[in-house]
Formats: C-alpha cells, sequence, structure tokens
C-alpha cells in the first residue's frame, strides 16, 4: 500500500446501483413537464416527459423490429441535435450499448471505429449515410440488412433510409427501460473511443455505474456551479465524454433545460445565449479564445452568462484571466479536468478558487483518490514544486478498453489506479492539483483526440515516407495543440523540400478527418530520435519544435 496516496477533502456520496436510463428519467418525478432541451438552430423543443415517452416507443421499436437487445452495439453518428437524447436513451433503454463516433471522422476512422465496436445497427446523420453505407457494404453487410438496419439519425428519411421515427411504437405497456441492478449496473453502457496513452483508437467501456458515479460525484458539488432556473448551453460534442457527461446528462440531472448547438460557431453560439439568455456552459479552451479574443459581446447580449466550465484540454491561466478581466469578473471560469477513461470527471475547482488559482484543475471530487509518481512508480512530495504522473482511483474510473486487456493492463495498477499519463504537481495547502505536462503521445486538437499512432501509420503506407513521429506543437494564439510530423523522406532529395512537404501535407488532409489534419506542419529530419528499444523519443522532437519554432 502506497503511502502516497491524496484523498478527496469531500465526504463520499452514494452511488445507486441501476441503469442510466431509470437515473435520469425515473417515471414518477414533478418534472416531467419542464423543457429539457432545445435545438438552437430550429427552436424545437423537447420536454422531460417527451423524451421519456419518445426514448421508450424507440426501445420498443428496436426490440420489436430489429431484436435488439443487451448483447447489441449500436453506433450513433451524428452532431448535437434534439433527436441525439432520443436516440441515445431509447438504445439503453433496450440495454444495448451505444458506440458514440466523431460525424467528421472519414473512411478510415470510421470504419475502424464500426469493425471494432462491433456493431448491429447504425443510427447516421444523412451527412454521413453515403460513407456509413460504403463502409458496411464492404465489411459484408447485404443491401436488405443496410436498408434495415442503417436508420436516418434525423426525422426525415429523404437519405433512402427508414428515419428513427418510423420506429417509434407508441405502447407504454412494452416500453420497459431494461434493468441493470446489483452487478449488472458495472455492465457497459457506452462507448466513447480514446487513443489513451499509446496507439490506435480503443473502445472505452464505460458502465452504467461509471456515469452514474460522476453524475453523483458532480452533484454532490452542486452548490459551487449550477443553480436553479440556471439556463445551459450543450455545445461540446454529444460523442465525446465530456459533452454527453457533463453537458446532456449532467444537466439533466439538475432538471436544467439546456440549449443544443451541432457545433461551435461564434454567430450561433453568440445570439443562442443572447436568445435563451443562457447563464451556464462548458466549453473548451479555442472558445474560450474566441469570446475573449473577439468583439462577439458587442455583437450580442452576453451578459446572462454566469458561468463558463473549461475543460477537456490544457488552458493558459493568462487567458482565464482575460476572459475574467473582459467581463470585469462577471463571469467565472472554473477548470475541469478528466478523460474518456475517467467518465470524464476527476477534479473540480471550487468557484473560491476559480479565479485566484486559475490554473489548477481543482480539487478531487467526492470518492476519488490520487497519486503522483515519478517513473519508477514512488510517490513525488506533495509541496506544489515536485511533479510527477498523476494516477487516480474511484468509481468512475472505466471498465476497461473493449477487447483489448493488455492495453487495460498497461494503464491500471493491481490496486485499480489508472495512469492519466499526465503529468501534475500537488499543492498540499488549498488541496489543488495543477497539469504541467503530458507523457503520453497523445494530441489535443481544439479538445479533440489525435492520436499520433494513426497518423503515423497513415504516413507510413506513403511509398515516399521512411520513417515518420508526430507530434503536438502548441499554438498560443488558438489556444490549441497542432498535430506535426517529422518525416524521414525514402529519398535524399527530397529533404528540405517545402514543396514535397506540402504535398505530403495535402494527401493527409485528404484522408483524415478535418480535426487530425497536420495544422502544425510536415518537416522533415535525418533520423526519429529513438530509444535503444525502438520507442520515439517524442521529448527530442518537442524540444526541436520549440527551437525551430523560436527561430527567425
Ligand atoms: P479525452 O480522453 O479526450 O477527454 O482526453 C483527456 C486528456 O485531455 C487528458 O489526459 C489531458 O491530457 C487533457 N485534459 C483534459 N482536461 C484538461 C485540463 N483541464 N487541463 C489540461 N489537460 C486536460
Amino acid at each position: 500500500m502506497s503511502t502516497g496516496i491524496i484523498k478527496s477533502i469531500h465526504s463520499d456520496v452514494d452511488i445507486p446501483q441501476c441503469s442510466l436510463f431509470d437515473f435520469l428519467l425515473p417515471p414518477s418525478t414533478d418534472h416531467l413537464h419542464k423543457i429539457a432541451f432545445v435545438e438552437a438552430t430550429t427552436g424545437i423543443k423537447l420536454t422531460y416527459a417527451q423524451l421519456r415517452a419518445k426514448s421508450l416507443e424507440l426501445a420498443y421499436g428496436l426490440r420489436k423490429f430489429l431484436n435488439i437487445e443487451r448483447k447489441d452495439t449500436v453506433l450513433i453518428i451524428s452532431p448535437n441535435s434534439i433527436a441525439y437524447p432520443v436516440l441515445l436513451l431509447g438504445t439503453s433503454a433496450t440495454g444495448a450499448k451505444v458506440s458514440l463516433a466523431n460525424p467528421a471522422y472519414n473512411h478510415l476512422e470510421l470504419s475502424h471505429q464500426i469493425k471494432d465496436s462491433n456493431v448491429s445497427l447504425v443510427f447516421a446523420h444523412p451527412d454521413n449515410i453515403p460513407l456509413t453505407k460504403q463502409i458496411l457494404s464492404e465489411i459484408g453487410w447485404s443491401e436488405t440488412k443496410i436498408n434495415q438496419r442503417l436508420i436516418s439519425a434525423t426525422d426525415s428519411n429523404s437519405s433512402g433510409c427508414l428515419s428513427y421515427s418510423q420506429l417509434f411504437i407508441p405502447d407504454r405497456q412494452f416500453g420497459i427501460p431494461e434493468k441493470f441492478d446489483g452487478q449488472s449496473t458495472h455492465e457497459t453502457a457506452v462507448m466513447c473511443y480514446s487513443s489513451g496513452t499509446t496507439g490506435l483508437s480503443k473502445g472505452v467501456m464505460t458502465t452504467h455505474y461509471n456515469i452514474i458515479a460522476n453524475l453523483r460525484q458532480l452533484d454532490s458539488m452542486r452548490t459551487y456551479v449550477i443553480q436553479k432556473n440556471d439556463v445551459l448551453i450543450s455545445v461540446l460534442p454529444f460523442y465525446h465524454i465530456f459533452g454527453l457527461v457533463v453537458t446532456m446528462f449532467y444537466y439533466m440531472t439538475h432538471e436544467a433545460k439546456s440549449v443544443l448547438l451541432p457545433r461551435f460557431d461564434p454567430d450561433v453560439f453568440g445570439a443562442a445565449v443572447e436568445k435563451y439568455k443562457v447563464s451556464v456552459g462548458s466549453i473548451v479552451p479555442p472558445i474560450l479564445v474566441l469570446i475573449a479574443n473577439t468583439d462577439i459581446d458587442k455583437r450580442y447580449n452576453l451578459s446572462s452568462l454566469r458561468i463558463l466550465q473549461v475543460g477537456a484540454a490544457p488552458v493558459g491561466e493568462e487567458l482565464i484571466q482575460k476572459l475574467s478581466t473582459k467581463f470585469n469578473d462577471v463571469i467565472t471560469v472554473p477548470q475541469g479536468y478528466g478523460l474518456t477513461e475517467t467518465s470524464p470527471i476527476t477534479h473540480k475547482i471550487p468557484l473560491e478558487y476559480a479565479k485566484s488559482h486559475s490554473g489548477y484543475i481543482g480539487r478531487l471530487i467526492p470518492n476519488t483518490s490520487a497519486r503522483i509518481v515519478d517513473e519508477n512508480g514512488m510517490d513525488v512530495p506533495g509541496d506544489n514544486k515536485a511533479s510527477g504522473e498523476l494516477w487516480v482511483k474511484g468509481p468512475q474510473v472505466m471498465k476497461g478498453y473493449l477487447n483489448r486487456p493488455e492495453a487495460t493492463a498497461e494503464c491500471m495498477t493491481a490496486d485499480d489506479f489508472f495512469k492519466t499519463g499526465d503529468v501534475a504537481i500537488f499543492d498540499k495547502k488549498t488541496q489543488l492539483f495543477k497539469i504541467v505536462d503530458r507523457l503520453k503521445e497523445l494530441i489535443k486538437y481544439k479538445g479533440f483526440q489525435v492520436p499520433p499512432a494513426a497518423l503515423e501509420s497513415l504516413l507510413l503506407s506513403n511509398p515516399e515516407v521512411k520513417d515518420v513521429a508526430v507530434i503536438g506543437v502548441y499554438d498560443d494564439k488558438q489556444a490549441t495543440e497542432l498535430p506535426r510530423a517529422y518525416v524521414v523522406p525514402q529519398k535524399d532529395s527530397n529533404v528540405n523540400n517545402h514543396k514535397w512537404c506540402k504535398e505530403v501535407e495535402d494527401w493527409v488532409a485528404s484522408k483524415v478527418a478535418n480535426h487530425s489534419k497536420l495544422r502544425g506542419g510536415v518537416k522533415t529530419i535525418d533520423a526519429i530520435p529513438k530509444s535503444p528499444s525502438g520507442k520515439i523519443l517524442r521529448r527530442h522532437l518537442r524540444t526541436l519544435a520549440a527551437q525551430q519554432d523560436k527561430a527567425p
């Protein structure tokens, strides 16, 4: 037993053992008449009662027409929409697992997730239907199967597929949500994809219990954040664990009205805040940049905003201060921290520290403990100076990676600590943690994961590339990392050839999703620095990048 375990100073909370559906939408509560979601772009609204009824009608249809049940996995590929909560909770009510994909995925990324999570049904936004159809056909689905099991994630069936609402069976008697009581609460409810510490994207098995635990943990700190009558904005994508749990589900537990945005667009965001008098939102650092650095507050009335919680990627202290000053300290910008693997939150900053300690990710939430360890797994002293890898333990830590016991074993200790791959310091006096570096390969572009291994394997398939390593370089102006490739060309003559580098950059751009493009550029190098065991020494490349970017 390690002596360096840091425990949450908050009292533990009880975690109900039930299904996510029963937790979020119990049958008889007095808030069912309230509006749960409103779609900013169309104004379409959904009350809690309608959400419950439609989800159960969909669940019955999925069971009756398509035999969807506990053993199945259903993929949703869609931007945020008024249909999304119905698709997700309706599927979950059948007992099936829900795999969530980024609608910006291209062929490579989407086919990986479809194959990996072994889906038996797909809900796709009409824009994603042609590519999804092609992939399903490539993996051997017959035309009949595609026609039955590729369903439009909107009310329209113009894409040639059935619409999800055509599956509704309005017979309440049969719309009974599947039970996940006792041990079965530890069955997988949702799978978002994450590369974790290393390698390609993996299905993160997030259980009913994990999510309910995280919601209860956050809820017990509700005095810090959400108040009655707050109007919330859901701009983070629901296919990412932050958007899913910290916005969609967490807002539901507050019986709040949540304004849905399909993606971040400054004007749509500004207009929605003005129209619905939004007071609280969760955002990522690049959105903070836009609010802090543009005249959006002159064009729209943002005076209702009270709290903009920021997380999902590193955020600079100066930026937070800049935004607070711009709004005369009316808006507080507290940080939260977590990972897909921790469902997601492990740390949250109390509001009273949000300004004075804006660079900190906060304190451990209830039922959570942590260690900060050196490279030998020994605890470093908690004195705000010594840094080490952050390990966390709690009921929100995932069950594991789907079908990857080795990868799961690599990131878990025997006593159930999860190794985050982030480097942190801890201040004993305030009990606050700060992230100071990242050990793992992962790059985050505007909160989206870019696994270097996927880009490296793609680049190695290019006959002109002999060797490659991809790292993240930080762009202050946009408050995000940008993926950059260091490439050893097959032919020496290509060295320092700007045109060739641009061609490689464009070639990658034609094959990956928008967020994975090599926006940090392509640079040639004589040899990729590697350890004797062949591991890429990314720290060397990060130092090289910093020198190159500083040079005039
Ligand atoms: P994801 O699994 O996509 O949510 O990515 C998790 C990773 O995002 C963490 O391991 C961190 O590297 C990074 N991250 C999330 N929140 C923060 C934060 N507040 N500060 C610094 N890094 C963060």
